[in-house]
């Protein structure tokens, strides 16, 4: 006998963090399981952005730099980000998108190994990650080097050649979560710097970037951060490296004086430095005011919900959808899954689309993949059922089956 939707019901109602998803606006009749590609919008949002145009841009024009705290608003965010990564306000900004933050300290953690010549990554990363560690590496004259994705294969990988070990916490297909601790031990002991990308994980799980001991790291803004479509990215560097660390893109607001307009460029003092140009000001204040969505919650308790809601999907799943020809990709063991459950289909792309014309929200990864993203501050135990009975309905009906849904899209 399977789980039954009042027993999920009941799940909800016993659930600490239900009121959780009151933070946030979102719309009647969907089930949100994509919060890892774009969170939906906290509550404060819409009025914090009409502050903005009309009062703060519209009425205080440049003087709103000073008066309304703009120059200080990448260090109110980064100190948000800071608690919900485990790391001190000092060492976290944010700035620019994840990829140009990898390419910054990628270079940055390249140059403090200098004499050895090997990026190293893990196969299965996620794409931007890939493409510009081979930009790093040419412009260095570097090589890199893709081992694992199984961390034995990458601890073995570990050489005295290695620069930097550059890793995803949570692989982007599979929802497979890397031990960090682990991992970033093991490049210490060889001597390698590790650098963490935490886009999956920054929000939904307890990551501890100052315990884990890690060197660098960056991370997504508009993913379970929730700060919007195109939201500013942060980077993280650890204390003890803010001395010597160089990043390459030496723009005037990593400055230690932006406003003396000196001929020769002196880096700002600890992670300012990490700055490059103006920032978004309107994505960058929106993302600060969704930020205030994780005030007082613990994401310790975020994380065992969220492995919560992951184990009762997969039993739903086993339960319902057996014969439809689904393979589970993510791991059964939600201590080594993130915050996301995938499923492998030879039709992937069309039931996704069948489900989401339902309302069900979650995405296609190339080949075969529908992924579901498993935001604990929203996402309800019920909504785990009903998901699972609306693709056993799709698969049931052959509705995926229909010219509309065939033909993919320009973003999946
Ligand atoms: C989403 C994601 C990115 C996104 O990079 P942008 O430069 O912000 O578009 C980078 N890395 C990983 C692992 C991601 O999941």
């Amino acid at each position: 006998m399977g789980t039954t939707r009042q027993e999920c019901v009941a799940l909800d109602q016993s659930d600490g963090l239900a009121a959780l998803r009151q933070r946030f606006m979102l719309p009647e009749g969907v089930i949100y399981l994509d919060g890892n590609s774009l969170g939906p919008m906290p509550r404060q949002v819409p009025a914090r952005l009409r502050h903005v145009v009309e009062n703060e841009w519209g009425e205080g024009l440049i003087r709103s730099w000073n008066d309304a705290g703009w120059i200080d608003a990448p260090r109110r965010a980064a100190a948000r980000i800071a608690r919900i990564v485990g790391a001190g306000a000092d060492e976290v900004t944010v700035a620019d998108s994840t990829s140009v933050n990898l390419f910054k300290l990628l270079v940055a953690a390249a140059r403090l190994r200098p004499g050895r010549n090997v990026l190293l990554s893990a196969s299965g990363d996620f794409p931007t990650d890939r493409y510009i560690a081979d930009s790093v590496a040419e412009i260095l004259g570097l090589r890199t080097i893709c081992a694992g994705p199984e961390p034995d294969a990458i601890i073995a990988a570990l050489d005295e050649h290695v620069a930097v070990l550059a890793l995803c916490h949570v692989d982007y297909r599979t929802g497979r979560l890397n031990p960090m601790s682990r991992l970033t031990a093991a490049a210490h002991a060889a001597g390698a710097l590790a650098l963490w990308d935490v886009s999956h994980s920054a929000g939904v799980i307890d990551i501890g970037l100052d315990a884990a001991d890690v060197d660098f790291a960056v991370g997504c803004g508009y993913k379970y951060l929730n700060g919007g479509p195109g939201a500013p990215a942060f980077g993280y560097v650890a204390r003890r490296h803010h001395q010597l660390v160089r990043q390459p893109l030496t723009g005037w607001l990593g400055h230690a004086q932006p406003f003396a307009f000196a001929n020769d460029y002196v880096p700002a003092a600890g992670i300012d430095r990490l700055q490059c140009g103006t920032p978004p000001i309107m994505s960058l204040l929106a993302l600060e005011a969704a930020l205030e969505a994780f005030d007082g919650v613990d994401l310790t308790a975020l994380r065992r919900k969220s492995q919560a809601l992951g184990d009762l999907f997969i039993r739903l799943i086993d339960d319902e959808l057996g014969p439809c020809g689904f393979g589970l990709a993510s791991p059964r063991d939600s201590d080594v899954r993130g915050s996301q459950v995938s499923l492998a289909h030879p039709r992937a792309y069309a039931v996704m689309q069948a489900l989401i014309a339902r309302g069900i929200i979650g995405d296609f990864r190339a080949p075969d993949i529908l992924r579901f993203g498993i935001a604990p501050m929203y996402v309800r135990f019920a909504d785990m059922f009903d998901a699972t009975a609306a693709i056993a309905g799709i698969m049931a009906a052959g509705e995926w089956n229909q010219s509309r849904f065939l033909s993919p899209k320009a973003v999946t």
